[in-house]
């Protein structure tokens, strides 16, 4: 049974009947059956589709913001943004996919060479609840545009909005089969791999699922990109900015209720500045106003499942244990609903083993260091390497830090997030492959070379 719960009351909302493994299959050769002539169709007509599914985004975005709120938690003002952000990146390959997937010359070999890209079938998209329509159209865009099928297993919190963006891309003209959302559960994932049709498959979510689901492409060897949790460093100089750090690194760790896989999660803080961060960053985590997250002036809902909740609350109580000081929060609130209150943490020692794990939620942990090296160090000290930041008022310093911090990317004086201009994904146990950008779109295709002698 997948069950669509609301994190704000604890009510379901809403039950479907996971399909069967024949129905899945059915499902699987009825997309392989539809990704022959979407193969074949002219890019500009795949773009004229995405360009429409933008419109229908953008203009279901209060709607589908409200569903988000409903089904995980998500405070409205951050689902319409996340709406919009999504209607971008279907304009963003809309627009760039011809050059992108443009065909490049060799110079030098028989009579005529060239790479071309040639799409390779249907892509399994598994895919997590935290951003359920922006994860979702940042894999469909690149891969429809590319010429594949695409099928969704989205998180089983989340089938509701799963269900929504079938409907977006159906009303926007993709036809029949190119796109279809599977009601299954992760007990499933293995068998669509298996089908012939299938090509790859792209995984958001922690690094648990992703070393499962790759184990399984390996062995039915089939691509895979993984997209996957992070502890991102959040390293602030001495000479930093500290109001603006101050301000980024509360949204950074607050936003989506804690729940991203850029949200700064470490903070690390030069000796000089740390009391005075810490007692702003107090400040700015109080002021924010938490509830109902269908109200626009909220700005942190609850978590996505009382379970998430109670495995954070562990990993506090853990901090606790290994010298942890609660600055700020730390225990559940009364009354119903997943509420988690922002809380910052220090003092932990950087050896606890709880340190090397993602806190998934409004948990700052904050420490104290005495020079930049030992920044770097503790900086690149966990298992994870997806995004960090510097702080630092001299810009080239700034710069000579975030060449030596281990991720996939750094933001020097800036909050680390995603924008379709540019590539994203992680390294270490943060996954690997990339998705946006050119890099992104190029992950599904056929690299195919053609010579003429
Ligand atoms: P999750 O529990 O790993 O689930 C993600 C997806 O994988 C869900 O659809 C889930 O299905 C499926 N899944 C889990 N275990 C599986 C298995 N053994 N075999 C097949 N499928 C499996 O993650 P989540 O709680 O939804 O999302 C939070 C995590 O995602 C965090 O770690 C976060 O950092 C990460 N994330 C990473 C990025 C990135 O771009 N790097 C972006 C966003 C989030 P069920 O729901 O049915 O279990």
């Amino acid at each position: 049974m997948i069950r669509s719960v609301n994190p704000a009351t604890g009510q379901v909302v809403q039950t479907f009947e996971e399909w069967s493994a024949d129905t899945t299959r059915e499902t699987l050769d009825g997309v392989a059956a539809a990704w022959e002539p979407w193969s074949e169709t002219a890019l500009s007509e795949r773009a004229a589709i995405l360009r429409k599914a933008a419109r229908i985004l953008r203009d279901n975005r209060i709607e589908l913001a409200d569903l988000m709120a409903m089904e995980m938690g998500k405070p409205v003002t951050q689902g319409r943004l996340e709406i919009d952000k999504s209607a971008l990146v279907c304009e963003y390959y809309a627009e760039n996919a011809e050059r992108h997937l443009a065909p490049e010359p060799v110079e030098g070999v028989g009579s005529k060479a060239f790479v071309s890209y040639e799409p390779l079938g249907t892509v399994l998209a598994v895919m997590p609840w935290n951003f359920p329509f922006w994860q979702v159209f940042r894999i469909a865009a690149p891969t429809l545009m590319a010429g594949n099928a695409m099928v969704l297993k989205h998180a089983s919190n989340v089938p509701m909005c799963a269900q929504a963006i079938e409907k977006v891309l159906d009303q926007a003209g993709l036809p029949e089969n190119v796109f279809r959302t599977l009601m299954i559960g992760a007990g499933q994932v293995e068998n669509v791999l298996a089908h012939d049709s299938v090509a790859g498959v792209c995984l958001t979510g922690s690094d648990a699922a992703g070393r499962s689901v790759a184990a399984v492409a390996g062995r039915n060897l089939k691509r895979s990109v993984m997209e996957l949790g992070g502890s991102d460093p959040f390293v602030v100089l001495a000479d930093a900015d500290l109001d603006k750090a101050v301000q980024v690194a509360v949204c950074s760790r607050c936003k989506n209720t804690g729940q991203a896989c850029i949200a700064a999660k470490r903070f690390i803080v030069m000796e000089d500045v740390y009391d005075e961060f810490v007692a702003r960053m107090k400040d700015g985590m109080t002021a924010l106003k938490m509830g109902d997250p269908m109200d626009p002036e909220t700005y942190l809902g609850p978590m996505a499942t009382e379970v998430l909740r109670a495995e954070l609350q562990h990993q506090v109580d853990r901090c606790v244990e290994a010298g942890g000081i609660l600055v700020l929060g730390g225990s559940v609130p009364d009354g119903p609903g997943a509420f988690y209150p922002p809380t910052i943490i220090t003092n932990v020692s950087a050896d606890a083993a709880v340190v090397q794990e993602e806190l998934f939620g409004p948990v700052a942990l904050v420490f104290k260091v005495g020079s930049e090296q030992e920044a770097v160090e503790l900086a690149n000290a966990t298992p994870y390497g997806l995004g960090g930041s510097v702080w630092a008022g001299d810009g080239n310093k700034g710069l000579e830090l975030a060449a030596r911090i281990r991720t996939g990317s750094v933001f020097v004086n800036a909050l680390v997030s995603s924008t379709p201009e540019l590539p994203f994904g992680g390294i270490k146990a943060s996954g690997y492959g990339r998705e946006l950008s050119a890099w992104g779109i190029r992950e599904f295709v056929n690299v195919k070379t053609t010579v003429v002698g």
